[in-house]
């Protein structure tokens, strides 16, 4: 399905991939424009059957995957690449349909998608294992073996660049795999697997089943000829699989959620600070895992820093996704209501509110303004849990280690910034907080696709991007040969 224009019609049913074939589901969802409300396209709604299906799909192709030379696998990923650049600008459009966020996120997403398959379709050819020095009478090496079939289950917030990059180092090792997309959000994957078709894949390595978490998502979890399970989702969820797993004794990656601090040092600079204080909320209209949603703020900044976000946030502008706004709606009218929810909560605490300009009255689809509470309590619910959108708890802190007690002071530590002029101060504290990436006067080093990425305490474990992810999605033989005496 190519979608090339901008229109705000509604698309074209969503299926299944399954063994190289678009499959009918016997049931559908109904898909909604979140930007306006509205009905948008109906998607599958895969069942236990289509995962089996899906599965034995892989299964069937798997040892015959594994067996390609990297050289071929590689050629193979790079070539999805170029295809998924080639249409970039209408999977944007439908990136933009199916989540709400602004036409040039997506195609940043959409950029981000294919540069995981060029990296691990590049990088697969020096991925080697070793050989151990037990001295003359021995030849002893660690071989890295593909796991067979791996599950995939997706979130709805970035599902191009989250399948990618799921499924690209899976791939690229030798494993044939299964995504379970987001049911309200699968769109861009089903259409990554046709492309992969397209430019050669065989049937059956990448199969995509769209369908709701506690039937497709659990069917894949506990299926027996699943190796391996790379989540990446909520806590909850998470866990919920991780125990499903750990019954099976089956390895999973946990990508989970976060509650990210930008730790503003004395003396930092807040004209770099400030711009990405305020995009790091925004973006995606803060539904991010790494959404940098607390400010921790040395006494001496803090007014400086509340004035300048009050007049940033005043002036941004909210609208539909394909307006290209600086910040879209939120997914769907549940996030909208989980959302206001919170900012209720707060509000009725007597927590102050900075900005809370609202959205044009006449936007009809799931929208909230950004917020900025101040002074925020650290045991506060606002201070401690993912709200998973456009909400920003700022808290003031008088030396180095209550900043760096606040900025661990979550169960959370997946990503955080530590912003100071001073490069002592921002390596000390940079190193004293429990976060997966540290970043020091910047965020998210634009993507980071060869860094490996994941989370320190419960926002998971396990590490994707970068040459981690090839180790994640591998398992050792250690191959030790005795050689016979000499004569
Ligand atoms: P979610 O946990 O509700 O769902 C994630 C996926 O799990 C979906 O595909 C869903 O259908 C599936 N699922 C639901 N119940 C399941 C079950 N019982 N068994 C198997 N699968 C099941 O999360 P969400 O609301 O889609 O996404 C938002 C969350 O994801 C946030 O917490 C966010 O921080 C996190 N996230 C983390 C990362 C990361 O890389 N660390 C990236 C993006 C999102």
């Amino acid at each position: 399905m190519t979608v090339e224009t901008t229109d705000r019609g509604t698309l074209p049913d969503v299926p299944m991939v399954i063994g190289g074939e678009r499959v009918e589901p016997k049931s559908w969802l109904d898909n909604i424009d979140p930007s306006y409300g509205e009905f948008l396209c109906r998607v599958a709604s895969g069942t236990a059957g289509d995962i089996n299906r899906a599965v034995q799909s892989a299964k069937s192709v798997a040892k015959e995957w594994a067996g390609q030379p990297p050289a071929v696998r590689g050629a193979l990923l790079r070539a999805l690449a170029d295809r998924i650049r080639q249409e970039a600008d209408a999977l944007a459009v439908l990136e933009t349909r199916d989540t709400g966020k602004p036409i040039s996120q997506a195609k940043a997403d959409i950029a981000a998608c294919a540069r995981y398959f060029e990296y691990y379709g590049s990088v697969i050819e020096a991925f080697v294992g070793h050989d151990i020095p037990l001295g003359p009478a021995f030849l002893a090496l660690a071989e890295r073996h593909p796991y067979g079939v791996t599950g995939h289950i997706v979130p709805w917030n970035y599902p191009a660049q989250i399948t990618a990059r799921s499924i690209a180092p899976a791939l690229a090792v030798g494993n044939a795999t299964v995504v379970k997309p987001a049911e309200i959000a699968p769109l861009t994957p089903v259409r990554l697997a046709e492309l992969a078709l397209e430019v050669g894949f065989p049937a059956g390595v990448l199969n995509v089943v769209p369908g709701e978490g506690p039937t497709a998502g659990a069917a894949l979890t506990d299926h027996p000829d699943v190796a391996l399970i790379s989540f990446t989702g909520s806590v909850p969820t998470g866990r919920q699989v991780a125990q499903r797993c750990a019954a099976r004794g089956r390895p999973c990656t946990l990508e989970l959620g976060g509650k990210s601090p930008h730790v503003v040092l004395r003396g930092a600079d807040l004209d770099r600070a400030t711009p990405l204080i305020m995009q790091t909320l925004l973006q995606n209209a803060g539904q991010t895992c790494v959404a940098g949603t607390r400010a921790l703020v040395h006494e001496s900044l803090h007014g400086e820093l509340i004035e300048r976000l009050a007049n940033g946030l005043a002036e941004m502008h909210i609208a539909p996704g394909l307006d290209d706004p600086d910040m879209g709606p939120l997914i769907s009218a549940g996030q909208h209501a989980r959302v206001r929810g919170f900012v209720e909560r707060a509000t009725a605490q007597g927590v102050d509110v900075v900005t809370n300009a609202q959205p044009p009255a006449d936007l009809t689809g799931y929208f909230v303004p950004p917020i900025v509470f101040d002074n925020v309590n650290p045991a506060s619910e606002i201070a401690r849990d993912e709200v998973f959108g456009p909400v920003l708890a700022v808290t003031p802190f008088a030396d180095e280690a209550e900043a760096v007690a606040l900025a661990n002071g979550t169960e959370y530590g997946l990503t955080a910034a530590v912003w100071s002029q001073d490069i002592d101060r921002a390596l000390r504290v940079a190193r004293q907080v429990e976060a997966g990436q540290v970043f020091v006067n910047g965020y998210a080093a634009g993507g980071g696709v060869e860094l490996p990425f994941g989370g320190f305490k419960a926002s998971g474990h396990g590490r994707e991007k970068g040459l981690a992810a090839l180790d994640e999605f591998t398992q050792t033989r250690t191959l030790v040969v005795k050689l016979a005496d000499g004569e």
